[in-house]
């Protein structure tokens, strides 16, 4: 997840966004596929209303394979038709995974990774402008927007990816606290506003308190920055006594049951 989050908008906005779209395509293949993909919607919006106190659900994840989408040759899509972009976006995967395997180890997980154009998202899906994962069971979806096109973005997005693909959904949704799921992927993220004045640096502690997405995502961007920026200086403190090539065992060992308490243990 990314700072300064679009917040969802209600479904009548996003159900005129999608009626919107419509509107301005004359081809009836693409209409009759246009019109599915806004019953599914509603359908899903539907469910997210009954289900949303229990499961945060990932409609754009769910119905990604409706979009209409380019296909690159490592199996991301993409919005843009031109090959320049595309050839930046290959590159761009491969110099975010060549991150996480230099810091963790080989990223296992194949999330379906989306590069868009427009800031608010694609079709009726209003997504953060720089970058968000979403998962549904065991897929996820990386969702990377205009202003996350760079290697920062991405990685970070990847490692919550592979992150989820570790631990498993219902384990990362229960068991992992948000404070660490961010500080893990703020490992490969080497934006420097999230870097600490070495006072600052003192004073990061708090951010273990911040379990939930709720209280993490909590606050002005100026808060937010700190979480974040808190995060990762506690987990790099961690690892640096644990060390990075422990994660992925620990991660495991969260899967097969043993508490967080237990699996952070020095
Ligand atoms: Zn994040």
């Amino acid at each position: 997840m990314e700072p300064n989050s679009a917040v969802e908008r209600p479904a009548q906005e996003a159900a005129q966004a999608a009626r919107f779209h419509v509107s301005s395509h004359q081809d009836t293949i693409s209409i009759m596929k246009h019109k599915f993909l806004i019953a599914t919607f509603a359908v899903v919006l539907a469910t997210a209303t009954t289900f949303a106190f229990a499961f945060p659900v990932p409609t754009a994840c769910l119905l990604i394979g409706v979009a209409e989408l380019n296909r690159l040759s490592d199996g991301s899509l993409t919005e843009s038709e031109l090959e320049a972009d595309q050839q930046r976006q290959l590159q761009l995967t491969q110099d975010a995974r060549a991150r996480i395997e230099s810091t963790f180890g080989t990223a296992e997980s194949k999330p379906i990774l989306v590069f868009f154009d427009q800031p608010d998202g694609f079709g009726p899906f209003r997504l953060n402008a720089y970058g968000s994962t979403q998962f549904i069971g065991s897929r996820a979806c990386v969702m990377v927007g205009p202003k996350g096109q760079n290697v920062d973005v991405v990685a970070h997005e990847l490692m919550h990816a592979e992150i989820h693909y570790r631990v498993g959904y219902l384990k990362r949704f229960m068991q992992l606290p948000t404070w660490f799921d961010e500080g893990v992927a703020m490992q490969v993220d080497y934006r420097p506003r999230y870097l600490l004045s070495p006072q600052d640096a003192q004073k990061t502690a708090f951010v273990r308190d911040l379990t939930t997405y709720s209280t993490f995502f909590k606050g002005d961007d100026e808060a937010l920055t700190r979480n974040y920026a808190s995060a990762k200086h506690e987990v790099a403190t961690w690892l640096s006594k644990v060390g990075p090539t422990s994660l992925y065992s620990r991660l495991q060992r969260l899967r097969d049951g043993q508490s967080f308490a237990e699996v952070i243990a020095e």
